[in-house]
């Protein structure tokens, strides 16, 4: 039952309160933190694998993992042109890590044969940090979510270009610990893309931040 005692957020489709049914790209890589993490906000989750799957959805999450496997398997089953419309018709989105990279317009660095979306007009370097720094871990302010969001960044890539329509939510912090490095967090409309893993973290605020965006539309 929508709404949750922990987050009060009331969720309205005309025929009263029910928790919003949100699709998780379920292909490859990190789906099922996604699913734990929504669901124990109150939301009722799908894995999302097919055309079929994205009827209904008032949200979608596009997880971490490899975009060049994702890329792949959401062409072969057929997914990618469905959920392409479905985003461009409003679907909300949420992504992270390999899905900032499944979502963008342009990849500097594009693996071969690697499509993407193409939805939201950033270019994207993947891998951004190398293998010297492969994973890390650090604390992030986020526009409209909170200070101090634990982020987990996995062989994470990086936005290098926004286009005019997209808002930069997050940065890096520089060496004196300004906000001023590499852009790791974009919106645009409905669209919100990160570079890191919010759910590898017992912090909940950006799935909960997110839900509540989705019960206000
Ligand atoms: N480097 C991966 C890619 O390009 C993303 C890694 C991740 O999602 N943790 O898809």
């Amino acid at each position: 039952m929508w709404p949750t005692s922990r987050h009060h957020i009331v969720w309205r489709n005309g025929a009263g309160e029910v928790a919003p049914i949100i699709g998780v790209v379920a292909l490859q890589g990190g789906f099922a933190e996604h699913i734990e993490v929504l669901e124990s906000l109150g939301a009722t989750t799908r894995r999302v694998r097919r055309e079929a799957d994205l009827d209904g959805l008032d949200g979608i999450v596009l997880p971490g993992g490899e975009s060049t496997v994702i890329d792949k398997l959401m062409r072969s089953f057929g997914l990618a042109d469905p959920l392409r419309e479905a985003v461009s018709d409003g679907l909300p989105v949420l992504a992270t890590c390999a899905g900032l990279v499944v979502v963008a317009k342009e990849l500097e660095d594009a693996a071969k044969d690697q499509q993407t979306l193409g939805l939201l007009d950033v270019t994207v370097r993947r891998n951004a940090f190398g293998s010297q720094l492969d994973s890390f871990e650090g604390q992030l302010d986020i526009d409209g979510v909170g200070e101090k969001i634990p982020a987990t960044f996995i062989r994470a890539p990086i936005v290098t270009r926004t286009g005019p329509e997209v808002k930069i939510i997050s940065r890096l912090p520089d060496e004196a610990g300004e906000a001023s490095g590499a852009i790791v967090g974009v919106r645009q409309g409905t669209i919100t893309a990160l570079s890191f893993h919010p759910e590898e973290t017992s912090d909940d605020r950006v799935h909960s931040r997110w839900l509540d965006e989705l019960s206000a539309v």
